[in-house]
């Protein structure tokens, strides 16, 4: 969704980096640029001033400071990068738990802002970590919001309080009180409140929210807000911020076309931070907001530290440890292997979103964009389709047997061929890297969904048998 964003702000350092020195003329040209670029994405027009007024004086300090030689458009860079890094909240802010137990946090937002969805992914999120949430279903007004609330807490294991069906039906600040002493009885040490939204901002709506918080007196009030909306978006916080209040906000749908505005003026117009952001309608598609990645993305420069995370939490402890120890003890890297690391890989989500976080992904955009997610599926299938056996030497792999497996993945025998010689390609090359060759790529892999193992250090490489000394012993040792 920054993508108009971040190739504007290519564009601008692109061409201060081809000027040796930079004037305050290039400054206030490039700050123009940027202003037109915000104000394209929907960014607040207050916002936009600010921050352009705020980069051009710190860029001009800046310059006025550096050393004769030093990199002048990386210190623009920074100065940009900086001051992004403040408009969208500064640093990231978790959720305070209260300290007498159950943390209460209530949600807040228009109808359809995806409330109730984000209700499921953030006890979904807190049970992995080892909370005990109950999720309160107190939107009694949309229809079929409880139901949905019951789907999801069932679909993740955690409780919903669903004391009355809702449609119109039912005193939501009723339900929300026995909810949260229902935790308390219970021992649960989060509740998560589901609140009613309208399709637009109204009395009703404000009341019923704030007799909910008076009610409650959450630790957390959420303003949940659909980043789709544009400049809406500020409109509807605003008035949210008057009528009920709200200590963080959720941007949901920054999946969509959104053009980024609403994510960089609404924790400076607002005060609040952004502290969830929901890109999905699935309960994994959902992050943690942090100001310095979403500036590294507009920036361009990718998101490394969540690829890493989310790399870390995909391939398990044991996954990475038994394929380490294969490599260091000279085993071959098998078919077996290669569909544990598919299948961790989909854990992590798309390809497209894997390498969207990679720095210059920007400038990759069409070839991402044109990437067949349906090729790595179709290779697990052939992988699945192969027996253990198999899987583990592919050498057994006669005619009938690819014919048998094509017929099992529903792929032509030639995609089987196709498929194992790249394989073979593969786990030659990481023979010789092993070997202590350069691991530049390994050919044939692209397109299979197969990260680049390279050796820790040498001490994993697995040492070559020397020679002995004594001529009968050798003979002894080629003959094996
Ligand atoms: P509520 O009325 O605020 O409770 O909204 P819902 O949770 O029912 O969400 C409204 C619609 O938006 C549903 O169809 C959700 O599947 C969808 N939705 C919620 N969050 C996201 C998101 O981050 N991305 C996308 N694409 N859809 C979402």
């Amino acid at each position: 969704m920054l993508d108009l964003l971040t190739s504007h702000f290519n564009a601008v350092f692109t061409s201060l980096r081809l000027r040796g020195k930079i004037s305050k003329g290039d400054i206030e040209t490039s700050c123009e640029q940027i202003r037109q670029a915000l104000l394209e994405s929907d960014v607040a027009l207050e916002v936009v001033e600010s921050f352009v007024a705020q980069i051009a004086q710190r860029s001009i300090d800046a310059l006025a400071l550096i050393q004769p030689g030093s990199n002048q458009a990386k210190a623009v860079f920074e100065v940009v990068n900086s001051s992004l890094v403040e408009i969208l909240g500064g640093s990231a802010r978790r959720v305070r738990f209260s300290k007498n137990p159950p943390t209460v946090i209530m949600l807040a937002g228009l109808q359809g802002a995806g409330k109730t969805t984000l209700a499921g992914k953030l006890a979904k999120f807190f049970a992995d970590q080892g909370n005990t949430p109950l999720l309160v279903a107190s939107d009694l007004q949309r229809p079929n919001a409880v139901t949905q609330l019951q789907i999801l807490g069932q679909s993740i294991g955690v409780a919903v309080f669903a004391p009355e069906a809702g449609n119109g039906v039912g005193d939501p600040v009723k339900v929300a009180q026995a909810g949260v002493e229902f935790a308390k009885a219970k021992q649960y040490n989060m509740v998560i409140v589901d609140t009613a939204g309208r399709l637009g901002i109204d009395v009703e709506l404000m009341k019923q929210a704030g007799d909910i918080r008076d009610a409650l007196s959450p630790d957390e009030i959420l303003f949940v807000v659909d980043a789709m909306i544009g400049q809406d978006a500020l409109r509807t916080s605003q008035a949210f911020l008057d009528g009920v209040g709200f200590d963080g906000v959720v941007l949901t749908k920054l999946d969509g076309d959104a053009r980024g505005g609403a994510a960089l003026s609404i924790a400076s117009l607002t005060k609040r931070p952004i502290m969830f952001v929901s890109t999905g309608e699935k309960l994994g598609d959902f992050d943690i907001f942090h100001p310095d990645r979403m500036a590294s993305r507009i920036l361009g420069m990718g998101d490394v530290a969540t690829l890493a995370e989310a790399a870390k939490a995909a391939f398990d402890g044991d996954t990475s440890a038994k394929l380490e120890a294969k490599f260091a003890s000279g085993q071959d890297f098998t078919l077996e292997d290669f569909l544990d690391q598919l299948q961790a890989m989909s854990k992590m989500g798309s390809i497209s979103k894997i390498l969207g976080m990679l720095p210059g992904s920007g400038a990759m955009k069409k070839a991402i964009d044109s990437l067949d997610e349906g090729e790595i599926i179709a290779t697990k299938s052939i992988v699945q389709s192969m027996t253990p056996i198999e899987r583990r030497d592919p050498k057994v792999l006669n005619g009938s047997r690819r014919s048998r497996i094509a017929l099992g993945a529903g792929r032509a025998v030639s995609d089987v061929n196709n498929l194992i010689d790249r394989f073979s390609a593969a786990q030659k090359m990481i023979k010789q890297v092993r070997n202590g060759a350069t691991p530049a790529g390994i050919p044939g892999m692209a397109g299979m969904g197969m990260p680049a193992i390279a050796p820790k250090s040498a001490a994993m490489r697995p040492k070559k048998k020397s020679k002995s000394g004594n001529p009968a012993k050798r003979a002894q040792e080629q003959s094996q």
